[in-house]
This record gives C-alpha cells, sequence and structure tokens, in this order.
C-alpha cells in the first residue's frame, strides 16, 4: 500500500510467531452518539469508574468512567468475523469457527490475529492489545440514571389476567450522547494487511454495549497512528495529557466537548507525549492518515481477494499437519 510504505519498518513483510517489538498504536476518540450502557443489560450493575488524576499537571482527583477491554475487543472481532464468514473464511479448517466456546478453528485470520486459546493446549496470543477506555470529562458530568418499566405482554404495567400492577422497575445508570473516550489499540508485529484488517473493524464498529436495545450508538474517530519500535505512552496519560490541554483555554470543561476540538488536542498531545518514548516512532495524522483511509475504503469496497489473500498468507491447514509431522521425525 502506497500510504503505508513509509512505515515498513514498523512492519512485517509477513506473518511470524516470533516477536520482533514492532507496535502500531490506533488512537482512537470514541464518542457516544445515543445513551450507552456498557454493562451487561438488566443487571442493575453501575458503569464502571475510576478514581484518577484528571490530568498530568492537573493533580485534582476524579471518577473517569471506564469501558472494559474486553467488552472493546468483542465488539471489534465480531464486526470482521462477520465479514470473513460472508467470504466463506470463517470454516477454512472445515467446521466453522466459533467464538467464546472450547473449538476455535486456529486457521481464521480472526483466530490469528486477536488469539485464542484451547483446554488442549494450542494457544496464539492475541496481537490486537486494547486497555480500558477511559472518558474525558468526570462521570458526574456525562452520567444520567434512567428508569426502565418491565411492560407486560400488553404494553402496560398491568398483569393482562390478574390486573395488578407491576412492581418490576428497575433503573440503570447509561451514558449521555455527545461523550468522548480515549483509547489506544495497540497491534503488535502485525503486516500491512492485518493492520487494515483491524482498522476495518474499528472504523466498522457502531454499537457497543447493551446490543439488543436501541441504545449503545458509538462513533469511533481514529484521530493518530504512532508506529513505534517500543511501547507508547498509555491510554490513562493519553487522557490526562488532553484533559490538561483542554482546559487551558476553557477551565470551566462542560459536556458535551466539540468532537473537532477534542480530536485536534489529542494530536497535541501525542506530540506532547511522544520525546519520552525511546526509539524508532513516526506518527501518522493528516493528510497522511487521510490517504490511508481512501486507500482502506477502496480496498472494502469488495474485499474478497483481499480477505482471502490475508487468510492465505498464514500456515495453512495441511501444511501445518505435515510441519508438526516433519517436526516429530
Ligand atoms: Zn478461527
Amino acid at each position: 500500500m502506497k500510504s503505508l510504505e513509509a512505515y515498513q519498518e514498523f512492519l512485517l513483510k509477513e506473518y511470524s510467531n516470533l516477536p520482533t517489538g514492532r507496535y502500531v498504536n490506533l488512537v482512537i476518540i470514541r464518542e457516544t452518539e445515543s445513551e450507552c450502557i456498557f454493562r451487561t443489560e438488566g443487571s442493575g450493575e453501575p458503569l464502571n469508574r475510576e478514581l484518577v488524576q484528571a490530568g498530568i499537571k492537573n493533580t485534582s482527583v476524579i471518577p473517569r468512567v471506564i469501558i472494559s477491554k474486553r467488552k472493546q475487543t468483542a465488539v471489534e472481532r465480531r464486526t470482521g468475523r462477520e465479514m470473513l464468514r460472508s467470504y466463506g473464511l470463517l470454516s477454512v479448517s472445515g467446521s466453522e469457527c466459533m467464538l467464546n466456546t472450547n473449538a476455535p478453528c486456529e486457521h481464521c485470520v480472526d483466530c490469528w490475529l486477536y488469539g485464542y486459546a484451547v483446554g488442549g493446549g494450542g494457544a496464539q496470543k492475541s496481537r490486537v492489545i486494547t486497555e480500558e477506555a477511559f472518558s474525558v470529562l468526570p462521570a458526574g458530568q456525562i452520567i444520567a440514571t434512567k428508569t426502565f418499566n418491565a411492560l407486560f405482554d400488553n404494553n402496560t404495567m398491568r398483569h393482562p389476567v390478574t390486573r395488578e400492577a407491576s412492581t418490576s422497575i428497575n433503573s440503570s445508570e447509561y451514558v449521555k450522547p455527545g461523550v468522548h473516550f480515549v483509547d489506544i489499540e495497540t497491534l503488535k508485529d502485525v503486516t500491512a494487511a492485518e493492520m487494515v484488517y483491524v482498522t476495518a473493524n474499528i472504523l466498522n464498529s457502531r454499537r457497543y454495549g447493551a446490543i439488543s436495545s436501541k441504545i449503545g450508538r458509538v462513533k469511533n474517530h481514529l484521530a493518530a497512528i504512532v508506529f513505534s519500535r517500543s511501547e507508547i505512552f498509555s491510554t490513562l496519560e493519553m487522557v490526562q495529557q488532553l484533559y490538561d490541554l483542554l482546559i487551558e483555554d476553557t477551565p470551566e470543561l462542560e459536556h458535551p466537548l466539540e468532537t473537532a476540538r477534542v480530536l485536534d488536542q489529542a494530536i497535541k498531545a501525542i506530540n506532547i507525549l511522544l520525546p519520552q518514548v525511546y526509539g524508532p516512532k513516526k506518527v501518522m495524522t493528516g493528510e497522511k492518515l487521510a490517504a490511508y483511509f481512501k486507500e482502506v475504503a477502496i480496498i472494502l469496497e469488495d474485499p474478497r481477494s483481499f480477505l482471502e489473500t490475508l487468510t492465505r498468507s498464514y500456515p495453512q491447514p495441511s501444511k501445518d499437519k505435515n510441519k508438526r509431522k516433519n517436526d516429530i521425525e
């Protein structure tokens, strides 16, 4: 890919199971577009929050809402798996690859990239590493509580036969629309094609948490891509640096923040934090990032051959067996 030519030293030419310390860090601003729960529905559990320092300079302590890493990757994996399944590439080994069962296929793109573990011993470490996503603003500004009535079949609060009033009323905390979360997804030792596959999953995932209802719309903005030869700053450092920059020109931050401003300041935050990362590194933003997105969009117009080539790039089921046989001999 033309847009990735300048970053070749941070990408693998072909899949290798030996780590070489090449990192592609996708800095994502997740913006809620509806009320979001990010909890198991109906569980009545409160949203996850952590007390952390607001900024790096600003040392006051605030509660931030967090989205668990499992919640995020599970959604993005499913997005990718739907695409693979639609082209018949989720049953490379003969039987359908099943998520969260004891029988991952061990041969599809999803298994190779996001990893799997089998009780019997086989395992592939995930090369998509995520942390918890943190809200930019404190919990008090972005959370509200809602009461849900459990309606009967006749859509009323009265039992259709006994006419008794329903007593099941649940309240749930939700994140308001227009809230921004910071998240960094790190891809370790991936090829350009694998990077495109994960990028597509992130950009195409629009619904997080509380899947069965009309809530949970999220828009993912890929603010920047940082290529590096060592681990970069954490998601928490990133959200704190961003917070410091935002309050510099608006001391009283209020929900909702303007998305364009959050994205601009996010890039500034990266540039402030990056000198602390030792070793080779390059940041992709602006026009270069737009050119990459354009190439990804063209691939996704008709992704069949791209996905087939990617699938074939891994050790194949039959050859794999021979290899194991050779190893034993
Ligand atoms: Zn699989």
